[in-house]
């Protein structure tokens, strides 16, 4: 209202200006508030002590890069049921862990250590992409390289693409093994062929960049290769740890033991995890009262890729959650209480949706892609949606299907959702019960179709910004 008018110092405003001014006045103050008001609820993040813990990391990465050294790779093997992740992993087990106590019964803690050539390796044996995943979605990286076990009898199956894609929304490298070679039936040009046509997978004596090496898990051939290539890998990949001071690790299982109580093996990326140690973890805490290692002997310090059993919980922490070293028992309580509290208001995670993904896009800037899981009854009809969504352009979205299968809606397929954010769109399938509750617990859109116009149609529309939403 007062555009282009000058108020000089000392002139008296008219009762309507002075009205005017303090509307404004008041319209701002309102816009204020909302802006706190969503200040708040966005910044609960940071009031997350777990997250204070986490910046606390990024900033000792940061300000120490010379400090930052090399550490020994973590590795999970995936594969479809049957192709031999579980052959695999206790044949390089049995053949090179060094030390096994005289006589003793070791039990798995889910990840054991070789030493190869002088170099150790980590191998996490609780095989399976759901449990990577989950970890992901938490935010716990805990593998460095996926071993993809592809059997020469049999190909490139549904759990096989299901795994790779898993692997490659992590940004984890990827070895393929192709196993079974000792088959009369194997056939390792055809295992070759479908990598190329179903994965996009090139191996590198065919010109690729995917290092592929042939195995016989069961007769122990072609795993010096495997574990050569693996070392190879983690040398490109750099990488790295923060040596020093208090630990950082990923929890890779955690169980309450009749005995023993509650217990949780971690594998250590960072620091030093000794006895006597103060840690949180999840929303729980504890002093390391004993640690186990893989062949069961008692130890003193785990440092990074160790994986190690740890005694001394409060209660059974998450499993993938990160346990953090903290100085005193206090900081530990302290983190515990903080975190119940924000429990007991635990704000869902926003996940992606159709109707407001257009909005949802322009709010948070920097996404502009929407991930789409896609789960059809036939290798055709998956075939032609994927061609059909990436006819649908527009300037401001880009839509990417970042995982494509065959048969219903599985639990691991809103697992990935949850990692990736983002919609399942399923054609002609059902979903499986536990699916459909972990979504809701997970706030996963899943939407089902029986006509491939409808779908597409509510793509399209969803682009512009213009579907309803459901119910
Ligand atoms: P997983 O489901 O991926 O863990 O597969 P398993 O390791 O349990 O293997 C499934 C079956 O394939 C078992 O009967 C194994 O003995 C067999 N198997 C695994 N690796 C090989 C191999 O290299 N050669 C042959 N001939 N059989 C294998």
């Amino acid at each position: 209202f007062m555009k282009g008018k000058v108020l000089r110092p000392g002139q008296t405003l008219t009762e309507e200006q002075a009205e005017e001014i303090a509307m404004m006045f008041n319209a701002l103050l309102e816009i204020t508030e909302e802006v706190k008001e969503e200040k708040i609820e966005k910044g609960s993040e940071k009031n997350d002590p777990e997250e204070i813990l986490k910046e606390r990391w990024n900033k000792i990465y940061k300000e120490n890069e010379d400090k930052l050294i090399e550490r020994a790779p973590v590795v999970t093997i995936m594969g479809h049921v049957d192709h031999g992740k579980t052959t695999l992993l206790d044949n390089i087990r049995n053949t090179r862990v060094a030390e096994k106590e005289a006589g003793g019964i070791t039990q798995s803690i889910g990840a054991y250590q070789v030493n190869y050539e002088g170099k150790k390796i980590t191998f996490i044996d609780t095989p399976g992409h759901e449990a990577f995943t989950e970890m992901r979605a938490r935010g716990a990286q805990a593998t460095d390289i996926v071993v993809l076990i592809i059997a020469a009898d049999d190909g490139v199956m549904p759990q096989t693409i299901e795994a790779y894609n898993h692997a490659k929304n992590a940004n984890v490298p990827i070895i393929v093994a192709i196993n079974k070679i000792d088959k009369p039936n194997a056939n390792v040009d055809l295992t070759k062929q479908q990598m190329v046509a179903k994965l996009n997978l090139i191996p590198e004596d065919w010109g690729g960049d995917t290092i592929t090496v042939p195995i016989s898990a069961k007769a122990g051939q072609g795993i010096d290769e495997l574990l050569e290539m693996i070392l190879l890998v983690a040398e490109m990949q750099e990488i790295k740890c923060y040596p020093e001071g208090l630990a950082r690790g990923v929890i890779i299982e955690s169980k309450l033991d009749k005995f023993l109580g509650p217990v949780a093996t971690t594998i250590v990326k960072d620091g030093k995890l000794k006895v006597g140690d103060y840690f949180v973890a999840g929303s729980t805490f504890g002093k390391v009262r004993r640690m186990i290692d893989p062949s069961g002997k008692n130890v003193k310090m785990a440092g990074p890729s160790d994986p190690v059993q740890i005694l001394g919980f409060e209660e059974v922490p998450d499993m993938h959650s990160i346990l953090y070293g903290v100085k005193t028992l206090h900081e530990a309580k302290e983190y515990v209480e903080k975190k119940k509290a924000l429990e007991e208001k635990v704000v869902q995670k926003r996940h992606i949706r159709l109707e407001d993904a257009l909005r949802m896009m322009k709010e948070d800037g920097e996404q502009k892609t929407l991930n789409i899981i896609l789960k059809a009854d036939t290798f055709g009809s998956l075939e032609a949606l994927k061609n059909a969504i990436a006819k649908l352009e527009n300037p401001e979205i880009e839509l990417q299907v970042i995982h494509g299968g065959i048969g219903a809606i599985t639990k691991s397929d809103v697992m990935l959702a949850t990692a990736s954010d983002a919609v399942i769109l399923g054609f002609r399938v059902k979903a499986d019960s536990s699916a459909v509750k972990y979504a809701e617990h997970e706030n996963i859109q899943i939407k089902r179709y029986d006509i491939i116009f409808n779908l597409i149609d509510d793509l399209k529309k969803a682009l512009q910004g213009m579907l309803e939403p459901e119910e």
